[in-house]
């Protein structure tokens, strides 16, 4: 078997994978490879083109503090935008001569002595690296529901990730389930166009308005400021999310919001949310509730029994008769898988070793598995703000290793397991007071015995606080004298600091 070599090796080529692929080169360091499954980068955004998708952080806040975008149209940018930006990102800081598409990495392990990777890519010789980076993303395995006979419906059904553009809806009976973010964003888009639309939930979300609208270039100029002013809005939210008391003047709010747009008091009983405000990510629209208003509409809360050939058939014996069936259910997050085999130090296998809920130092590193660094790792999501923010943070902090590590010519790095335990501890005695904790709080941020391995639990300026250096002392670092040439990289001494 013919194996190249390179020092870093990065997986994914969404703003994770892209982010740390521009740090690399703007520090002069040219020998890493990004392996991508797809045919073109943008992870998230390549991939969920349903119609309706936006980013529901401000599109200043949502892209890179180094680019930023003057070309942005609205607040929260449709989809495409964001697409096109990071198309932009990858052409401008010349990172496509680096990546290989149609690259669908199956698993990668650890050889101890050597201090390499060795990575398995689908149908193409394995490679091999010092450093292998992550960037696979949270959000990029969608999650269809488990209900039985899902697989007999003879009608076209589909995932809001894996839209079918090809499948015309209008004059059609159409249903959807599910009501989180991607269905609050699709169902005023095919409300005008269908001939029905039934909304199958299951729980409620709450919504809030979006202070969207069209955003001037005039504007874009100062976007130092626009974006500064933007992160800070965002951040402030955190301390409801944290101080569950405080929560209720945002639930005081969204419940106005309900009462105000949804004049019929059967419907509005449904849409009414019995959990904390924030235990799920809190929605922002000014068409759902108007949608789920119109006649065509329907919402269904009996809770689907079983997908029929036909359609779907509800706990009330009710069988809804349906050309099309949309899934917007989301991703697999939680649950303690990773996102390829992964084999360790010592053989050890990270979904295994997360068999009981993901963990990780910093979000970014774990015992077990030296010189392997993880982009938006275990609980390093946010609620309330842009995660590009936490990105740059996790890259900035990811630099600084590789920095030192190819310096002091460490063959390994890896975090010592007494300081993962201590952080862990700590994190999920920090969630224990906040909304995501609360009584009745079941979202997707926790595995199935209710622990949330997804959710940073503060501010996101403590995480890059914490991530702003290296912190060598909390790893375990070998120096080797063999580490070889093959894998040093031309560290550009203008650039590396
Ligand atoms: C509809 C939607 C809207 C969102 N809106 C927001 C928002 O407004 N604000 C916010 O902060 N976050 C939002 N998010 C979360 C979003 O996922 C992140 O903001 C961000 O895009 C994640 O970037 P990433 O690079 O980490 O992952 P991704 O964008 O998911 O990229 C991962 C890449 O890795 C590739 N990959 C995965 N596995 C493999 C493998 N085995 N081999 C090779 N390649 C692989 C994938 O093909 C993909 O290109 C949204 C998510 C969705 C789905």
């Amino acid at each position: 078997m013919s194996l190249s070599h390179e020092t870093i090796v990065i997986v994914g080529t969404g703003f994770a994978g892209l982010g740390m692929a521009i740090r690399l080169k703007k520090s002069g360091i040219e020998n890493f490879v990004l392996l991508e499954k797809a045919d073109e980068v943008g992870g998230t955004w390549r991939d969920n083109h349903y119609p309706g998708a936006a980013c529901d952080v401000p599109s200043p806040v949502y892209s890179f503090s180094f680019e930023p975008n003057p070309n942005w149209t609205r607040v929260f940018s449709p989809q495409a935008e964001i697409l096109e930006y990071l198309k932009h990102c990858a052409d401008k800081y010349q990172i496509r001569s680096h990546i290989r598409f149609h690259s669908l990495v199956q698993s990668a392990s650890f050889d101890e002595k050597s201090g390499l990777w060795t990575v398995h890519i689908e149908g193409q010789p394995a490679l091999m690296c010092r450093f292998l980076i992550l960037g696979t993303g949270g959000l990029s395995r969608p999650a269809y529901p488990d209900i039985p006979g899902l697989k007999d419906y003879q009608g076209p059904l589909f995932h809001t990730a894996a839209w079918r553009h090809d499948v015309p809806l209008r004059g059609k009976r159409v249903g959807v389930i599910g009501t989180g973010a991607s269905a609050i964003q699709v169902i005023p888009e095919l409300v005008h166009e269908v001939q029905e639309l039934k909304v199958f939930q299951r729980t409620p979300a709450w919504v809030l308005p979006k202070a969207d609208g069209v955003l001037p270039k005039r504007s874009q100029a100062g976007n130092w400021f626009l974006r500064k002013a933007l992160y800070w809005r965002f951040e402030m939210r955190a301390l409801a999310l944290l101080k569950p008391k405080l929560m209720r003047f945002g639930q005081k709010m969204a419940m106005e919001y309900l009462e105000e747009q949804v004049k019929d008091p059967v419907l509005r009983k449904k849409l009414t949310p019995r959990y904390i405000m924030g235990c799920k990510r809190v929605l922002l629209s000014n068409d759902f509730y108007q949608a789920m208003s119109l006649p065509q509409t329907r919402l269904i809360t009996d809770g689907i029994e079983r997908i029929k050939p036909g359609g779907i058939k509800t706990r009330d014996g009710v069988e809804h008769e349906l050309d099309v069936v949309i899934c917007a259910t989301g991703f697999q997050v939680a649950e303690a898988t990773a996102p390829f085999r992964i084999v360790g130090r010592s053989g050890q296998v990270l979904s295994e070793v997360w068999k009981d809920g993901a963990q990780a130092y910093l979000g970014t590193t774990v015992t077990g598995f030296p010189n392997l660094f993880i982009i938006v790792g275990p609980n390093s999501g946010l609620g309330h703000n842009s995660i590009v923010f936490i990105i740059e943070s996790q890259v900035q902090y990811i630099m600084d290793a590789l920095r030192q590590a190819l310096r002091s010519r460490w063959s390994s790095v890896e975090v010592r397991p007494d300081v993962q335990v201590a952080f862990n501890d700590k994190i999920q005695k920090l969630l224990a007071p906040t909304v995501w904790s609360r009584e009745h709080c079941r979202s997707w941020y926790q595995t199935p015995s209710g622990k949330n391995t997804t959710i940073w639990p503060g501010f996101s300026f403590t995480f890059r606080l914490k991530t702003l250096q290296f912190d060598a002392a909390a790893y375990d670092c070998r120096v080797s004298e063999t580490v070889g040439e093959t894998v040093q990289p031309q560290l550009n001494p203008l650039h590396s600091r």
